[in-house]
């Protein structure tokens, strides 16, 4: 029961890394929320969540949008009376090599990536300070350090960079009452990678020390340690999650 009675909103919560995370919060005894694009896929998790006998409200909108991450913490903090944890996973990639990327990709996997992370941290700190306590971990990508940005989503890695170095200013501007850490995953099994082909995914399991792709509940594991009270003392940081991918 390590985050028990905990308020935390997860977003891109419907699927992959988030909706694991959402779980493993509510079995460490948490009281979740998750806000995603695709409602279908929220009402598929919601059910799941009720079969295991866990209720999770659930948020559409897009943590690209200001007004809609704003109704979106409002509605949740009305809900759970505060918020005490904040997880930015919601995240897309676009892949076209370099000389075919267009603004518009750009624009969108920033507009995600960056600015839905600086927006729904901006909307949870609001509520976070008042309450004198809180914990946000953002979600980056072994894309996103020395070495591994990747051909064909530079700017899926780009964001990913911006996100390690955000979470480092955060976390001394809202500190000491907020922690603000990041998790960097290495390739994990999603619908994200699923439909990588073989080859890649062969070089994914190769390039790991512990030779495997990760599970989501790899990553969820290390978002749920930064969340806990046995991360109180840890700020600015950066999780590599990787199976030692990123040591070669
Ligand atoms: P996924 O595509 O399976 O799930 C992402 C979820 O985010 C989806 O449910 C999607 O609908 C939602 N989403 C997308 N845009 C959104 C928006 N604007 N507003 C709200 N929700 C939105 O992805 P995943 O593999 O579970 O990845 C989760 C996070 O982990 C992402 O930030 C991703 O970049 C990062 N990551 C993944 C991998 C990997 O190999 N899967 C590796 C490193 C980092």
């Amino acid at each position: 029961m390590r985050v028990k009675d905990k308020r935390a909103l997860i977003t891109g919560g419907a699927r992959g890394i988030g909706a694991t995370t959402a779980f493993v919060f509510a079995e460490e005894g948490a009281r979740v929320g998750i806000v995603d694009l695709r409602e279908e896929g929220l009402r598929d998790i919601a059910a799941q969540a009720k079969q295991k006998g866990f209720e999770f409200r659930t948020f559409v909108g897009d943590v690209s949008k200001k007004d809609q991450v704003e109704r979106v913490m409002d509605e949740f903090v009305r809900e759970f009376g505060g918020i005490d944890i904040l997880v930015n996973n919601a995240g897309i990639a676009i892949s076209r090599p370099f000389m075919e990327k267009t603004v518009e990709d750009w624009e969108q996997t920033l507009g995600v990536n960056l600015i839905g992370v600086f927006l729904c941290s901006q909307a949870a700190a609001k509520y976070m300070l008042k309450q004198n306590s809180g914990k946000i971990i953002n979600i980056s990508s072994i894309r996103g350090i020395e070495h591994c940005g990747r051909e064909g989503i530079m700017d899926y890695s780009a964001s990913k960079a911006a996100v390690i170095n955000l979470t480092k200013t955060m976390a001394k501007e809202l500190a000491p009452t907020i922690n603000v850490n990041t998790v960097a995953p290495g390739h994990t099994l999603t619908e994200m990678t699923k439909s990588l082909p073989e080859e890649v995914k062969r070089n994914m399991i190769e390039g790991s020390y512990l030779k495997r792709i990760a599970e989501p509940i790899d990553i969820a594991k290390a978002i749920l340690f930064l969340a806990s009270d046995d991360a109180d003392f840890i700020t600015g940081q950066l999780l590599l999650v990787d199976g030692g991918f990123s040591l070669k």
